[in-house]
């Protein structure tokens, strides 16, 4: 007998279709289907709620193996399916990291066996991420990986990238490129400018990203790879993009709700809590506002959450001890719902086109659609539902979110992948 489920009355946000409209969507067997539903069929009422594709997460960090007390794949998955993902590529700076196909197929096998949301394995670009030698790209992608990188660490020597684009490239992997430049952000504690010179923290200046950026455009024209640049922070970074997409470079970047929504100005006013120190650190506001530009416009691809779940012990110390990250799966959509779509700066089916088929098409992944026959990824969302940020309800193990205490409009109601629910509210 064919199982099939009936989600009734939802306003179905599809961007892979152009679909914004008042609809049914019918499930049989895991997958999307045109038939009718036959009678008797189990319904779920999804009047009044969004009815969006799943979201994809192409940068996330689910420390495992190897730093299990900050995540791992299990809880890493069900923080995952809270927030309205229904796959997350998970990047290789494990311990140890991922540069092997036995650890790829570790992660995968891993993330069947707790059946939450779908895991992507991202493999190393360098064996060791030591920026050296370059890891074995093709049995990676053989194993399951769907991108290399060394995140975490940018490749330090122009040479060493100059031959992973080549290498990546022959296998058809884009290569998800950490853009920084150490010899400028060595130290660096913060964004380096007026608000970390008031405080007295050593800064990260914006030249250490888009020196790197550019560099990597350069090596990504030369040589017709895929570059993925990973987090991009900075209004001239994005604007080196702009303009290398303009020229037909083979280049896509990502953004993270942090640099959308928050400046330099939080680790002031936080009075220097831990938890605004991410890497690439907190901004401007002119650098917020190109952002926001460049996701509105499509120069942005995706936005991703670079979710780095930290302990205590890494995060409750002093501000320049601390580790770098947010812990960014369960806020993500309620922070850009409150911040960019509630208020009119950016339109829901843009929204959700750099949560769903923007991060899918930069992978290659078949998800984010709800087009006939496609798995039955699905979330459900009441934009209407305000709830507060509560780090110590979270499913993910760090609680480390600079958004503690926020009120947020736009919660996710229920998470299917395959057509089953991964995630229930209430
Ligand atoms: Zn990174
Ligand atoms: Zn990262």
């Amino acid at each position: 007998m064919a199982e099939f489920l009936w989600i009734r009355g939802g306003r179905i946000i599809d961007p892979s279709r152009g679909a914004d409209e008042t609809a049914d969507l019918v499930i049989r067997d895991g997958r999307l289907t045109a038939e009718a539903p036959p009678t008797g069929c189990p319904v779920l009422d999804a009047r009044g709620l969004w009815v969006l594709p799943g979201l994809i997460d192409l940068h996330c960090h689910l420390r495992d193996p190897g730093q299990e007390w900050k995540e791992d794949i299990a809880s890493g998955t069900r923080a995952a399916a809270r927030g309205g993902y229904t796959a997350v590529a998970t990047m290789p700076n494990t311990e140890p990291a991922v540069d092997t196909p036995a650890l790829v197929e570790y992660q995968l096998a891993r993330a069947a066996a707790v059946g939450g949301s779908r895991v992507l394995s991202v493999g190393a670009i360098t064996v060791g991420r030591q920026g050296r030698e370059l890891a074995p790209m093709g049995q990676l992608r053989a194993a399951g990986a769907v991108a290399v990188s060394d995140d975490g660490a940018g490749v330090e020597q122009a040479v060493v990238m100059w031959r992973a684009l080549r290498y990546a490239a022959s296998f058809g992997l884009p290569v998800l490129e950490h853009c920084e430049d150490r010899s400028l952000s060595r130290g660096g504690a913060m964004h380096r400018g007026a608000v970390s010179t008031r405080l007295g923290l050593p800064g990260i200046p914006a030249e250490a990203e888009e020196v790197a950026v550019a560099r990597d455009l350069v090596l990504a024209e030369a040589t017709g790879a895929h570059l993925h640049v990973a987090h991009v922070s900075t209004a001239r970074a994005v604007e080196l993009i702009r303009r290398a997409k303009a020229r037909g470079v083979r280049v896509t970047c990502e953004v993270t709700p942090h640099h959308l929504t928050l400046t330099d100005e939080a680790v002031a006013r936080s009075r220097y809590d831990p938890d605004t120190k991410v890497n690439p650190p907190l901004r401007t506001e002119e650098d917020v506002a190109a952002l926001r530009a460049a996701l509105a416009d499509g120069t942005i691809d995706a936005v991703a959450t670079d979710h780095a779940p930290h302990g205590p012990e890494e995060k409750r110390c002093e501000y320049e001890a601390a580790a770098f990250g947010i812990s960014g799966l369960e806020t993500a959509l309620g922070v850009l719902l409150t911040t960019l779509v509630q208020p009119g700066l950016l339109a829901p089916a843009a929204l959700v086109e750099r949560l769903t088929c923007g991060p899918a098409r930069v992978l290659g992944h078949p998800g984010g659609t709800l087009a006939a026959g496609a798995a039955a990824d699905v979330v459900l969302v009441d934009p209407r539902a305000s709830w507060r940020v509560e780090p110590e309800a979270f499913a993910s193990r760090g609680r480390n979110t600079p958004f503690k205490g926020w009120n947020l409009t736009g919660r996710v109601v229920a998470t299917l992948v395959a057509g089953k629910a991964v995630w229930q509210l209430g």
